[in-house]
Formats: C-alpha cells, sequence, structure tokens
C-alpha cells in the first residue's frame, strides 16, 4: 500500500477487487423552496463560472476579503502538493472578522450571542469584538507572544475561545486548538508536537449541569514538556485551582488591563493560521496546517453560499465544539468574515432536558441550524415530541456535517425540524480541506437524502476506480479531488513526507481522502464510509454506510454501525451494532426481522450474518462511529487505540454482550 500505514489498518486495498457495489436506491427528491430560491445569493450561474475559469472564480471570492495588498497571482502549484494561494497578497485575518465590520458601520450588531449551559447568556456586538481581541492581542504580545509562534487553546465553548483565536490570528501566532474534552496527556502530545509557547485554557466549564474542570489537565500536560512559558487562564465556573506562581496569568487580570488599540499586521497569506489534530477515528491523529488568504476566502466564500448567509437577518447556530474544524471554519473563521449573528452554546444538547436545543432555536429565533448526524439520531431516539414542543418557525436553512447522514435520519430532520420545508445542506469536507468541498446549494440544487451531491463551484472531485480512472455514473469507489482549492491543507506539522505519503501517493496526481463514494445516474456523489470500513463479502465490496442507513430506515432502529468481521467461508460477515428506538423492544424476532429488512432493501448478500442490539456504541468526541473498535470486537480482538474515544466504557457493555448473541447464516 502506498499511503501511510499508521494511518489504516491495512484494509484500504480491500476496494482492489471491485468496485463498491451500488446496493441502496433512494428515489425522493426535495427542490428548493422558491422564494430561498428567487432571492438566493448564489444560483446555478457560479458552476459555469467556476468551470469557464475555475482560478478566476476564486481570485473573485478572495476579493469578498479585504486585503491589505491584493493578490496579482492566484494559485502557484509549481511545487505540488504544496500549493500557494494568493502568494503575493496580504492580509489580517482578524481585521477581516472584526474590524472591517465595525468600520463598515455595523459595530451594533451582535456577533455571538452566548447561551451557557447554566442559562446564563451574554450578547457580544462586533465592536464588543474588535476591543478583546485587540485587548487579548495585547495581552498575548506582554507574554512574549511573537509571529510565527504557537499557541495551545485548550477550552470550553464561550465567547473567549474565540477571541483567543482571534488574538493569535491577528498578531501571527498559529493557535493549536485541542477539544475540551481530551486527556491530560492527549493535550501534552499536541502541546510538543507543535512546540506550543503559551497555553490559553479556563478553570472549567459546565456539562451535564456541572461545572468540568480542565486546569487540572493543563497542568499535567504542561508538567511533561518543556517549552510551555505562560498558561494564560480564563475563570468561566469560578473552581479552585492550583496555581503556579511566574507561569500561570489570569485572562481578567492580564487581558482586563490591556489597551483595547491594537493595530493589526498585515500578513503574507501564506501565513501559518493554525495546526489542528484530525479527529483520530481511524487512527493516530495529524496535525493539519492551514494558512491564511485561501483558508479565508473558502471557508467566508462557503459559509455564505451554502447557508445563503443574509447577514443583516439571519441568527446561524453551528453546534459543533470549537475544538473540531466544523468549529474553526464555521464558529469562528467564516461565519465572521461574513458579518454573521451566531449562537455559541456550551454545553449538551440534554441539559437540563432534551429539549435544549430547540429551546434554544426558538429563544434566539435562530434561521440556519448545522449539526452533525449524531446528534440527529440522538434526537430521533428521544422522540418526536420533545422538539415539536418548541417554536422552530425561523428556521429556514438545515446543514449536516461530520459523517455520511442515513436517508431517514435526513428525512426526520426535514421533517420534525425543519416543517418540511427547510433545504437539508449534507456538507462533505474534512479538517484537511479546511471548508465545504461536496455540498448541494440551498437555492439551486434539488436535494436527495443521503447524498451530497455536487461539488461546490470552482471544486474539483469525482470518484475513481483502482486504476485511477474516473467511475462512470452508477459506479463506485474512492473520492478524490482533482484539483488544488484555497483551503487546503498546506502539510502535516513538521512532516511534508507523512503528508506526501497519506493524501497524494495512491493516485498520481490526486489528492486521495480515503473515503468510498458512488455516483448515481445522475453523477450525483454519495459518501459511502471510510475505505478502511468498506467490508469484502463473497466478493463483493460493501459499504457500511448504505447497510447501516438500510437498518435505520427501520422503524424499531436509531443508529447503527457495521464491519466486516474475518469469515471462514465469505471472506467477511457483516456483523450489525443497533441501537433501537425508546419504544421497540429486544427479542430474536426483532433481530430476524431487521435482517430479512436490510436483504429486502440492499439484496441477500447485504444481510447482516449478525445483528446485536446494544445500548450504545463507540464515538469519537466529535461523534462519530468508531467502526474499527467495533472489527476488533467482532474478532475477538484486542482493542486498538481508544484515547480518542468519548467513552471507553461502551466497549466493555458491547464485549461483554457478544459470546451470547444469536448467529444465523
Ligand atoms: P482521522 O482522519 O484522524 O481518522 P476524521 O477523518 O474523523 O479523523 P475529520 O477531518 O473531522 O476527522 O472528519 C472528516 C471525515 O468525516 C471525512 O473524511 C468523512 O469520512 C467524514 N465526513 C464528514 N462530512 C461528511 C459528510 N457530509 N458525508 C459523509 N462523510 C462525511
Ligand atoms: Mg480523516
Amino acid at each position: 500500500m502506498a499511503w501511510d500505514t499508521t494511518d489504516t489498518l491495512g484494509k484500504g486495498d480491500v476496494v482492489s477487487n471491485e468496485s463498491l457495489a451500488n446496493l441502496l436506491r433512494e428515489e425522493r427528491r426535495f427542490a428548493p423552496p422558491a422564494d430561498l430560491a428567487a432571492g438566493a445569493n448564489v444560483t446555478a450561474e457560479a458552476y459555469e463560472q467556476a468551470k469557464a475559469d475555475r482560478l478566476g472564480f476564486w481570485a473573485a471570492q478572495a476579493r469578498r476579503l479585504t486585503w491589505a495588498v491584493e493578490p496579482t497571482e492566484t494559485l502557484d502549484w509549481s511545487n505540488p502538493p504544496f500549493a500557494k494561494w494568493f502568494a503575493d497578497g496580504k492580509l489580517n485575518v482578524a481585521y477581516n472578522c472584526v474590524d472591517r465590520h465595525v468600520e463598515a458601520g455595523l459595530g451594533d450588531r451582535v456577533a455571538i450571542h452566548f447561551e451557557g449551559e447554566p442559562g446564563d447568556s451574554r450578547a457580544i456586538t462586533y465592536a464588543e469584538l474588535k476591543d478583546e481581541v485587540s485587548k487579548a492581542a495585547n495581552a498575548l504580545t506582554a507574554l512574549g507572544v511573537q509571529k510565527g509562534d504557537r499557541v495551545a487553546v485548550y477550552m470550553p465553548m464561550i465567547p473567549e475561545t474565540a477571541i483567543a483565536m482571534l488574538a493569535c490570528a491577528r498578531i501571527g501566532a498559529a493557535h493549536s486548538v485541542v477539544f475540551g474534552g481530551f486527556s491530560a496527556d492527549a493535550l501534552a502530545t499536541r502541546i510538543e508536537d507543535a512546540d506550543a509557547k503559551v497555553v490559553i485554557t479556563s478553570d472549567g466549564g459546565y456539562r451535564r449541569g456541572k461545572p468540568a474542570a480542565l486546569k487540572p489537565a493543563v497542568d499535567d500536560a504542561v508538567a511533561r514538556v518543556d517549552r510551555v512559558e505562560h498558561v494564560l487562564v480564563v475563570r468561566r465556573t469560578g473552581q479552585d485551582v492550583a496555581w503556579t506562581e511566574g507561569r500561570d496569568v489570569w485572562w481578567h487580570e492580564l487581558v482586563e488591563q490591556q489597551s483595547a488599540e491594537h493595530t493589526p499586521e498585515a500578513f503574507d497569506a501564506e501565513h501559518p493560521l493554525f495546526i489542528l489534530y484530525t479527529s483520530g477515528t481511524t487512527g493516530k491523529p495529524k496535525g493539519i496546517l492551514h494558512t491564511s488568504g485561501g483558508y479565508l476566502t473558502q471557508a467566508a466564500y462557503t459559509h455564505h453560499a451554502v447557508f445563503d448567509l443574509k447577514p443583516e437577518t439571519d441568527v446561524y447556530w453551528c453546534t459543533a465544539d470549537v475544538g473540531w474544524v466544523t468549529g474553526h471554519s464555521y464558529i469562528v473563521y467564516g461565519p465572521l468574515a461574513n458579518g454573521a449573528t451566531q449562537v455559541m452554546y456550551e454545553g449538551t444538547p440534554d441539559t437540563p432536558h432534551q429539549g435544549r436545543f430547540w429551546e434554544i432555536v426558538q429563544k434566539y429565533g435562530v434561521t440556519i441550524l448545522y449539526t452533525a448526524p449524531t446528534a440527529i439520531r440522538t434526537f430521533m431516539k428521544w422522540g418526536d415530541d420533545i422538539p415539536a414542543k418548541f417554536d422552530l418557525s425561523s428556521l429556514r436553512i438545515l446543514g449536516s456535517v461530520g459523517e455520511p447522514i442515513n436517508p431517514e435520519a435526513w428525512i426526520w430532520y426535514r421533517k420534525h425540524i425543519g416543517a418540511d420545508t427547510c433545504p437539508i445542506v449534507d456538507t462533505w469536507w474534512q479538517t484537511e480541506t479546511g471548508a465545504m468541498m461536496i455540498s448541494p446549494l440551498p437555492g439551486v440544487t434539488e436535494t436527495k437524502p443521503g447524498s451530497a451531491q455536487t461539488p461546490l463551484p470552482g471544486i474539483s472531485a469525482t470518484v475513481v476506480d483502482d486504476e485511477a480512472n474516473e467511475v462512470p455514473n452508477g459506479g463506485g469507489g474512492y473520492l478524490v479531488l482533482t484539483e488544488p482549492w484555497p483551503s487546503m491543507l498546506r502539510t502535516i506539522w513538521g512532516d511534508d513526507q507523512r503528508f506526501i505519503d497519506t493524501y497524494w501517493s495512491r493516485f498520481e496526481g490526486k489528492y486521495f481522502a480515503g473515503d468510498g463514494a458512488k455516483k448515481d445516474e445522475d453523477g450525483d456523489i454519495w459518501l459511502l464510509g471510510r475505505v478502511d470500513d468498506v467490508m469484502l463479502v463473497s466478493g463483493h465490496n460493501i459499504s457500511t454506510t448504505e447497510v447501516e442507513s438500510a437498518l435505520v430506515s427501520h422503524p424499531s432502529v436509531a443508529e447503527a454501525a457495521v464491519v466486516g468481521a474475518a469469515d471462514e467461508t465469505t471472506g467477511q460477515a457483516i456483523v450489525a451494532f443497533v441501537i433501537l428506538r425508546g419504544t421497540a423492544a429486544e427479542s430474536d424476532d426483532l433481530v430476524g426481522e431487521l435482517r430479512n429488512h436490510v436483504g429486502a432493501t440492499l439484496g441477500p448478500i447485504a444481510k447482516p450474518k449478525r445483528i446485536l442490539p446494544v445500548a450504545e456504541l463507540p464515538k469519537t468526541r466529535s461523534g462519530k462511529i468508531m467502526r474499527r473498535l467495533l472489527r476488533d470486537v467482532a474478532e475477538n480482538r484486542q482493542l486498538g487505540d481508544v484515547t480518542t474515544l468519548t467513552d471507553s466504557s461502551v466497549m466493555e457493555l458491547i464485549q461483554s454482550k457478544l459470546p451470547a448473541a444469536p448467529s444465523e447464516d
């Protein structure tokens, strides 16, 4: 195998024998609402323009930003895969996200409606944000942070997190945000890998009704690495914290005493903006490096186009944690560059009750909601009656990201959250791509439940077979990106060779994303799950996503994860783990019914050999199912790396269940 085997399970070559079988048929179609189409920010013309002149198209999108020095070059691809976008331009990312809106007279517009988990709230205008970011920039400078340094950010979902990120951007220091749910160990590795000089954290944050401490993990992590000079601590919960004099500094003491005047310096378009480690679904996380001009161009453009953002009237809410790329591009950089008003929520969806999200939509009149399939399936499991208690009529566009969305979950989302009228944009992208790549446009695309459909204007994506030939409509294989794009990763931090090996070696001259996909008869793209997860049953490649979607389309199933486990007769056999909906009772009859349901939906080849009802599935902290662990269980192996799992006790529960499960042929 050409690519780095530390990133795969050595199963990537499974797909080589045959293209992915195309089993699922989904005939439902939803046209864009007429009024939305009539007033859409982006129309079908954008595809034509980008097709006629891709680089000219991106150069035009770059002009949506404010440059200190306008770029004259668009793309330098003379040394692939190391791209330079807008290389002779200079800009300040924080200026673009904050100051320019104030200068345009929009200082009184709310940038962030913060909703704390305990119910406290705070509205921050663009003028206030400008002062806060300037003060924080001055504070970081006072702590010795300079252009080119790295700062680790280990924070809850509070406004200071966005302020800290923007302050880093403002002074040209790259941030490395580490999700607040990660252990001291994971934090230490990331601080060390990025060689961060300062860590910004808080005493804690509120989660599930209680203060959850963050500072102890920082103390522990910082003790294991030598380079950290200061720890800047926001007071959020008021918990007691251990204090290291000389190293630790309170945010409210240092930042509040700073001047709110700060002149942003213009940096090269290719100046590093941040490092972000991938979520670790498949293996050892990679430090993905993003730079300034190209990244901001695409984050801002896609946020404008895919959400049809009307900054004067929309209230936008992305429920992701800022510790993931979705939070970077679609809480901080994209929305703020566009002058959006957004909601930021600190806590969990079921605190203090399972209607909390819908209460927030109602309270702020949210018009655009961006969330993940894992959340949608959880809401399905909790029941339709919960969102029905709230007024969700302000919503006009719904987004999904993070995993393939099962058609049934898509339909549920549209019907129970979107009043059967809101278009759903299923956005495919990755930490590595920096911004959305494949997605419907809400005023243009006739949507199909479960499909991300079309590469965005200016993006070149397709599906190829093992020999890198584009598959015909109706065929399946590997998703690849065939042309560089502005927000592409520039490298893996400190490891150019791993960057080349991981993404650019499988198919000559093409970026290989690691995901399986198919094209339908119209040429629309359907994501079929990770190539590492594809199952090979009696010589047929079968996608995990399709079997899971078939299971979720049964009224008793809320969520499903399937894996291929070694089998003497069929090579691999399909093993399914299912979470039943609230009212369904576990029984052998139901298991038989589910097997038959999958057989009837996809054909006999896709019938799971075993189906195990479970209470929970192993998920990464960003909510993605970790199939590799289920495969370990199904094959009675020692579990692989579980450090990025939300709750490791889930695996014990599942393991204890396995030997007793009925198996049929
Ligand atoms: P790692 O690379 O460390 O294993 P990860 O891939 O989970 O972690 P992310 O960059 O957060 O880290 O996730 C990107 C992946 O998420 C994509 O490659 C794809 O597998 C999946 N994904 C994201 N959005 C979608 C979507 N709309 N449809 C299908 N899959 C999606
Ligand atoms: Mg990945």
